[in-house]
C-alpha cells in the first residue's frame, strides 16, 4: 500500500514545479541501482522434500495416501501451512526488506518464480520467462506547449514558460480544443471530477495528486491552475523533469498552472470577472462554481522527451491458460505487490537496532496469497477465460510495475483490454487498528465504480462460501479520507477503464514500520480472503460474457451491505 504522505509529496512537487520552477527531486532517484538477483540455492518450499523422504521410509501406501491429499488441495484452495511457510521466507531479513531496485527484490522474485514452477503455473513474463522487466525511467520533457484563448473572437497564445506553465509529464504531442470550461472554486479537493468530463476545469489552489489522477479517470480534458507562471526548468542542471514507468506516447491529461494576465483575459466575457474572484478569495468568501462564457481553448502538447536515467526492476508473471477455445484469449487478472520499502542505509535512532522493513503484511500477505492462489487454479478444474497472475515491483515508489504492465502488457496477455477484471490484494494478514473484532472483516474498494456487475458477483461468491467474510466497503466510499482506491496497483488497470475489486484488511500501528512482521499475520483469515478471490475469479472466468461496464461511479460505501441494481 501506497502512503498517502507520499502522493501528497508528489502533489507538492508537482505545485513546486509549476509554481516557482522547481524540478521535483524524485524519492526513487535516491534509491541505489540494483545489482541484479544472486541466485537463491536452496529456497524451502511447502514440504515437497520433507513428504519425499517419509516416501522413501514408509513405502508404497503412504505413497498413495499422499498423492490422494496432494490432489485435495485445490478444493480447500489455500493450505495456512504452505502460505506460512512461503511468507517466513519472503518477509524474512534474507530479503532486505524488498526495497525496488536492491537485491532482495530480486531473491524474492526468484522465490516465487521457483513456486510457480513447482506448482505448474506457465510463465507470462518476457522470452518465456516468469519475468517482465520494468524500465523506470527519468526524463527531461524539451518541448514547447502551448495554450490558446479565444474569448469573443479575441485570440491569444500563451507559451509554456510565458504567462502559462506546463506539468512535465504531458503525454504524446497532440492538439485539442475545448469550448466547456467550468470554473470551481478553490475547493479542489471536494469537487466531483466525474461531472466535468470533456471539460476544462479552473482552480484557485493547485489540487492535490490524488484529484488530479481522479480528474483524469473521470475523463476532464485539462485542468487549469492559478498560479505565478516562471520559466521552465534550468536546462544546464540535468536532472529529470519526472520519473516514471508509463508510456510517453499515450495521450494524458495536462495540468496547467496559468498566470493572472492568461485568467484575466479568460473570464473576460464572463459575469464574474477574476479581479472580482481574486478579492473575494482574498477576503475568504465562498466562491461559487460557475462555467465560462463565450471561451475556447486550444491545447497544443509539445512532449520532447529524452531519458536521462534509467533504472530496471521486473514484475513476475504466471499464467494459468484457459479451456474454452473462443475465451482464452480473455483473462482473469490477479495482482498483488512483492516490493516493500527495503531497509534504513543510515544511522538509527534511540535503542532502535532494526533496520529491516519486512513488510510481511505489505504485502507479502498478497505475494503468497497470490502463490497460492496461482498453484490451486494451475491444479484445480480449468477455468474458460484465462488466468493471469501478476507480482508488482515498485508499488510502493509509484505503482511503477502495474503502470507498466497495463501499459505494456506481455505478449501472453496481448492487449489490455483482454483483462476482463483484475483482482488486487495488498494487505489481507491483519485487522484493522489490531481489532480483534474485525477476525472476519475484509474492505472492499473500487468493486462498483466501473462495473455494478462486478460488485454483485463479490457479493455472491461471499454468500456461496462455507465461512463468509464481512464485506466492509466504507473505504469505497468517495469521502474516506484514506482515499485508498487511489493507492495501490488496482488504479493502474481501473485507469485503462478495466472493472477492479480491491482487498484490504486495514492499515494498523505495524504499517510501514519495521514491526510489520510475520508472526503478526492471521493466516486463516489470509486464506479465507484468499478463498473469496479464488471464487470470484473462478466466477468470472467462466461466465459467457465479460463483466459489463456502467461507469457509474462509488455507490457501496459507508454502511452498504449486498448487491446494487443494475438498472
Ligand atoms: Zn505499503
Amino acid at each position: 500500500m501506497r502512503m498517502k504522505r507520499n502522493l501528497e509529496q508528489d502533489a507538492t512537487n508537482n505545485a513546486k514545479e509549476s509554481r516557482v520552477g522547481v524540478v521535483p527531486k524524485p524519492h526513487s532517484y535516491k534509491v541505489r541501482f540494483g545489482t541484479t538477483p544472486a541466485v537463491w540455492a536452496t529456497p524451502p518450499d511447502s514440504g515437497g522434500e520433507f513428504f519425499k523422504r517419509h516416501i522413501v521410509a514408509a513405502g508404497l501406501i503412504v505413497v498413495l495416501a499422499i498423492s490422494l491429499l496432494a490432489q485435495n488441495i485445490p478444493t480447500s484452495i489455500l493450505s495456512t501451512d504452505a502460505m506460512r511457510t512461503w511468507l517466513t521466507y519472503i518477509s524474512s531479513d534474507d530479503l532486505e526488506g524488498r526495497g525496488t531496485f536492491n537485491e532482495g527484490l530480486g531473491l524474492a522474485a526468484t522465490y516465487i518464480a521457483d513456486q510457480l514452477k513447482d506448482g505448474g503455473v506457465s510463465p507470462g513474463g518476457d522470452h518465456g520467462s516468469y519475468f517482465q522487466r520494468v524500465p523506470v525511467l527519468g526524463i527531461r520533457n524539451l518541448g514547447r506547449s502551448s495554450l490558446t484563448v479565444e474569448v469573443k473572437g479575441q485570440t491569444r497564445t500563451f507559451r509554456d514558460g510565458e504567462g502559462v506553465t506546463f506539468q512535465k509529464f504531458v503525454g504524446v504531442s497532440r492538439t485539442f480544443t475545448v469550448d466547456q470550461v467550468e470554473f470551481l472554486g478553490n475547493n479542489a479537493e471536494s469537487t466531483k471530477t466525474a461531472d466535468y468530463k470533456g471539460k476544462v476545469v479552473v482552480w484557485l489552489d493547485y489540487p492535490d495528486s490524488i484529484t488530479l489522477l481522479a480528474a483524469e479517470e473521470g475523463g476532464i480534458s485539462a485542468v487549469l491552475t492559478a498560479g505565478s507562471s516562471n520559466p521552465g526548468s534550468d536546462s544546464s542542471s540535468g536532472a529529470p523533469d519526472f520519473v516514471t514507468s508509463q508510456r510517453l506516447d499515450l495521450p494524458r491529461m495536462p495540468s496547467i498552472t496559468v498566470g493572472p494576465e492568461l485568467l484575466d483575459f479568460l473570464f473576460s466575457a464572463s459575469d464574474t470577472n477574476y479581479g472580482q474572484i481574486r478579492t473575494r478569495s482574498s477576503r475568504s468568501e465562498a466562491l461559487k462554481a460557475f462555467a465560462l462564457k463565450g471561451v475556447r481553448l486550444t491545447i497544443n502538447i509539445d512532449g520532447n522527451y529524452r531519458v536521462v536515467s534509467s533504472q530496471f526492476t521486473r514484475n513476475v508473471v504466471g499464467i494459468v491458460e484457459g479451456s474454452d477455445p473462443q475465451l482464452r484469449s480473455t483473462f482473469v487478472a490477479f495482482g498483488a505487490h512483492y516490493d516493500h520499502l527495503g531497509y534504513i542505509q543510515g544511522p538509527l535512532y534511540g535503542e532502535a537496532t532494526d533496520r529491516i522493513y519486512n513488510g510481511a503484511d505489505d504485502d507479502g500477505s498478497g505475494t503468497t496469497a497470490l502463490i497460492g492462489l496461482a498453484r490451486a487454479f494451475a491444479k484445480g478444474e480449468k477455468t474458460r477465460r484465462s488466468l493471469v497472475f501478476v507480482w508488482h515491483a515498485g508499488e510502493e515508489l509509484g505503482l511503477y510495475g502495474s503502470r507498466y504492465f497495463a501499459d505494456n502488457p506481455p505478449e501472453s496477455v496481448g492487449d489490455i483490454n483482454n483483462i476482463v477484471t483484475q483482482l488486487n490484494i495488498d494487505m489481507i494478514g491483519r485487522n484493522r487498528d489490531n481489532r480483534s473484532a474485525e477476525a472476519s472483516t475484509v474492505y472492499a474498494v473500487g468493486a462498483d465504480r466501473i462495473s455494478t456487475e462486478l460488485h454483485n458477483t463479490l457479493v455472491d461468491a461471499n454468500a456461496s462460501m462455507s465461512r463468509p467474510l464481512s464485506i466492509n466497503f466504507e473505504m469505497n466510499d468517495p469521502s474516506d479520507g484514506e482515499r485508498i482506491y487511489y493507492r495501490s496497483d488496482h488504479f493502474s488497470y481501473a485507469s485503462k477503464g478495466i472493472p477492479i475489486i480491491f482487498f484490504f484488511s486495514g492499515l494498523h500501528p505495524d504499517y510501514h514500520q519495521v514491526t510489520d512482521t510475520v508472526e503478526k499475520i492471521d493466516f486463516d483469515k489470509m486464506a479465507r480472503i484468499g478463498q473469496l478471490v479464488y471464487e470470484i475469479g473462478r466466477r468470472v472466468a467462466n461466465q459467457d460474457r465479460a463483466p459489463v461496464k456502467d461507469f457509474r461511479g462509488a455507490r457501496a460505501g459507508r454502511g452498504a451491505t449486498g448487491k446494487l441494481s443494475t438498472n
